[in-house]
């Protein structure tokens, strides 16, 4: 199997070493994997980065895989879209030794990010889910659902006051990642439903024209096994039905926990009831398809 979401430390929100990873894969019994760290261009959000550490990340990658010669690691980004930073994330992701790119909408509908009080807030918040995972030594999910949830929240104000307005912007965004090509495959394309219960009739008419604009633009989708599969069931059939064959698998392993429990024989099995008998892997950016 090939996992294309993996998050390390370099993402604020891992503590995963390189190294553990890495030896965590091989026990799971994964053939190829692909780092995607968190990565956002724009000063003041959560996921800041600099080209110096992306440059520092491909060295210690390199240096890794003398390693660990029987896993095949590649190197990705999953990267913010805020819709206002194209030519800086194009900038960004101009580097020859990047071999896959997710687009991933996380923070959207606020930018209460510039105010430091807020800042302070959601600070405070993630040193609370730290503690927690410290403090359990196997933290159950349930835990870490909760607290990652209380602490996701924050970053979505909009979803509980205006839900329809809510799904308009986010899929009017979602269009414009997709039309900018700047991405490979769109990360968890219904998101939302991890903060919020929002039933398949309500955002489906949204996502038929994703599917239509990602064929087109050849972008590709990801089954994302975090917290919750997104898609879900019903929408990667809709993607599929669309013409949107350019899938990759991922855990969106962010600690020991994730990486152990994620259910790749589940991913598979609803790829295979849409029809789907490959999926994407990627190196230096060029879509290769491996049979599932
Ligand atoms: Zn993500
Ligand atoms: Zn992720």
């Amino acid at each position: 199997m090939f996992d294309y979401h993996m998050h390390t430390d370099v993402s604020p929100d891992s503590d995963l070493r390189l190294k553990d990873l890495c030896t965590l894969a091989i026990r799971k019994g994964l053939k190829e994997i692909c780092i995607t760290d968190h990565y956002c261009v724009k000063k003041g959000c959560i996921h800041y980065q600099t080209k110096s550490t992306r440059d520092a990340q491909i060295k210690e990658i390199k240096k890794i895989r003398k390693q660990f010669p029987k896993l095949k690691i590649r190197y990705g980004i999953e990267m913010d879209y805020h819709g206002d930073n194209e030519k800086e994330i194009h900038s960004f992701l101009n580097h020859n030794d990047i071999d896959f790119v997710i687009g991933s909408l996380h923070y959207y509908g606020f930018n209460l990010l510039d105010k430091p009080w807020f800042r302070l807030m959601r600070e405070q918040l993630r040193g609370f889910f730290n503690h927690l995972k410290k403090i359990a030594s196997k933290p159950s999910g349930k835990h870490l659902y909760k607290a990652r949830s209380l602490y996701n929240l924050t970053a979505f104000p909009e979803l509980y006051f205006r839900k329809k307005k809510y799904l308009e912007n986010y899929y009017a965004l979602m269009k414009k990642a997709i039309q900018s090509e700047l991405f490979d495959v769109i990360g968890h394309c219904t998101e939302f439903t991890r903060y919020a219960h929002f039933q398949y009739s309500q955002y489906k008419e949204y996502l038929k024209e994703c599917a239509a604009l990602m064929k087109k633009h050849k972008v590709g989708f990801e089954i994302n096994m975090g917290l919750l599969f997104s898609p879900d069931e019903e929408s990667v059939a809709l993607l599929v039905n669309h013409g949107v064959k350019n899938i990759t698998i991922g855990s969106d392993t962010h600690n020991e926990h994730q990486l152990r429990y994620a259910d790749y024989a589940k991913a598979k099995k609803i790829l295979q009831k849409c029809g789907i008998k490959k999926i994407c892997s990627f190196h230096k950016r060029k879509r290769t398809y491996e049979v599932l």
